[in-house]
């Protein structure tokens, strides 16, 4: 008779999956992680203890002292920090962050601790680390950088003139702040594409008579780290051009030995040959009626239209891939990519930008530093506003190189600069700002609408050539016009 096994046994038993550790990477998993941020997480955990021993503020504002302090500590000692033992995924603090003042305007707004039902949520945790980064960095600001899409306008939209966010954004040019839109997309250095896609900011930088000085303080940034220009006013002009800035200025300074120029094409290629082949082994797989564009510094797959229809006669996507779908597809050439891993010089990204997926050589946080260089300022002195800072984001990069704020949505970076202006330039310019929105949208009522400059799209129409002319915003195709619904 068998003899019973031992408490041991049983718990190996219990975990026995029946094969080898090898055959693990073809098993399916959930990859819970690409959801989670580790220290909101942690914070999340440490504060329920004050939800469920009753809710007394000063049981809250003590976790958030403690944290405040761990903080402080592992910006001197890194990864030997008791913070970096207790959310081992932590990155650096580029500043102190104020989270006791910050927990106490939001709680003194909100009523966190009054709460009996409902405990602090994620959401909220995010936005009072953001307050307390825009508390630290106070006067210290000299460089704000924003993600494109979903931070300044939706995903694959533009920046509509009516946008409030464009007069915060002169109020921070005229306090002498750098401000660059760091962006995935990518039309190299043709500004007239950018330029479309930012005309409704381009144009209030018209309207407020921008001087030399002021508008040179605004950049652009195209694919990921590859592509800078500058803003240019002419005077009489009704908006404001992008001009190429040469790669060998903006990369020429002291951390130039990094930065894109430096990577050879033949290294990119190789890289780009890796993703390019994951991405069409997901689309036969997963029948993905899909377009797979290869760019100079990227590999994407947007919605692949009618076209695609033949291709995939079962499959999906067409108009609108499933978010479940580039979650995958962006996991899978992780996977592909970290086979030549070692082989690689050069950072890069892999990410689900919302309606498309891309695998791009080179990071936000590579446009960071470099700029940093450019403008001879340092990491806690700039601040990069984006809503991908998920493992498969874009803009989690830029942690590693400045301070950073997490928005989920252009009404959400309205009110980032809002604390902004009233922390960093003074209350009287946030006031300032809001007040000119509100007259110039007042005064655009009688304005013909878009000056009749061409739109954008996020679909590949086949249309009769008659018909106005719109920019593919993933290729810069300019194409005509969909039909107008009857
Ligand atoms: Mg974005």
């Amino acid at each position: 008779m068998p003899s019973e096994p031992t408490a041991s046994a049983a718990s190996s038993a219990a975990f026995d999956i029946l094969c080898e550790p090898s055959e693990l990477s073809t098993r399916n998993t959930d990859d819970v992680a690409k959801r989670q941020d580790g220290l909101i997480d942690w914070i999340k955990g440490m504060l329920m203890h004050s939800f469920v021993l009753g809710n007394q503020t000063e049981s809250y504002v003590t976790t958030m002292k403690y944290i405040e302090t761990l903080i402080k500590e592992h910006r001197i000692k890194g990864n030997s920090s008791r913070l970096k033992t207790l959310v081992p995924t932590v990155d650096m603090f580029h500043t102190e962050l104020h989270l006791v003042e910050a927990f106490n305007m939001y709680n003194a707004k909100y009523s966190v601790t009054s709460r009996k039902h409902v405990p602090p949520t994620f959401h909220e945790i995010r936005h009072i680390l953001n307050l307390s980064q825009l508390l630290a960095i106070n006067v210290h600001l000299k460089m704000v950088s924003f993600d494109g899409d979903q931070t300044l306008y939706s995903d694959g939209g533009n920046f509509e003139e009516k946008s409030g966010l464009s007069y915060q954004i002169i109020e921070l040019i005229r306090a002498g702040i750098n401000v660059v839109v760091i962006t995935a997309a990518n039309y190299e250095h043709n500004g007239s594409m950018y330029e479309l896609r930012l005309q409704g900011l381009l144009r209030r930088f018209a309207k407020a008579r921008l001087s030399p000085a002021e508008i040179a303080r605004f950049h652009v940034m195209g694919g990921e780290c590859h592509y800078l220009l500058r803003a240019q006013l002419t005077p009489g002009d009704t908006i404001a051009h992008l001009i190429a800035v040469a790669h060998e200025v903006w990369q020429s300074g002291e951390g130039g030995k990094n930065c894109p120029m430096s990577w050879p094409i033949s290294a990119r290629e190789s890289f780009l040959d890796v993703a390019e082949a994951s991405f069409r082994a997901s689309q036969s797989e997963l029948k993905i009626r899909a377009r797979i564009l290869r760019k100079k510094t990227s590999v994407g797959m947007i919605p692949g239209g009618e076209a695609m229809v033949k291709v995939f006669p079962g499959g999906h996507g067409k108009d609108k891939i499933k978010s479940e779908i580039l979650d995958e597809v962006a996991l899978r050439a992780i996977e592909d990519i970290a086979k030549i891993k070692s082989d690689l010089i050069f950072p890069y990204c892999v990410f689900n930008g919302g309606r498309d997926c891309w695998v791009d050589v080179g990071t936000k946080g590579v446009a960071a530093k470099c700029l940093q260089s450019y403008f001879h300022v340092t990491p806690g002195e700039c601040i990069h506003i984006g809503d991908q800072f998920l493992a498969i984001g874009n803009d989690i990069s830029t942690r590693a190189v400045c301070a950073t704020v997490w928005i989920e949505t252009p009404k959400e970076t309205y009110k980032i600069l809002d604390h902004v202006l009233r922390f960093s330039l003074g209350k009287d310019k946030m006031e300032r700002a809001a007040a000119a929105a509100a007259a110039d949208d007042l005064d655009r009522v009688t304005q013909p609408a878009n000056g009749g400059v061409p739109s954008l799209s996020l679909d590949v129409p086949e249309v009769p050539a008659v018909r106005p002319k719109v920019m593919n915003v993933y290729t810069g195709e300019m194409m005509s016009a969909p039909a107008t619904p009857k």
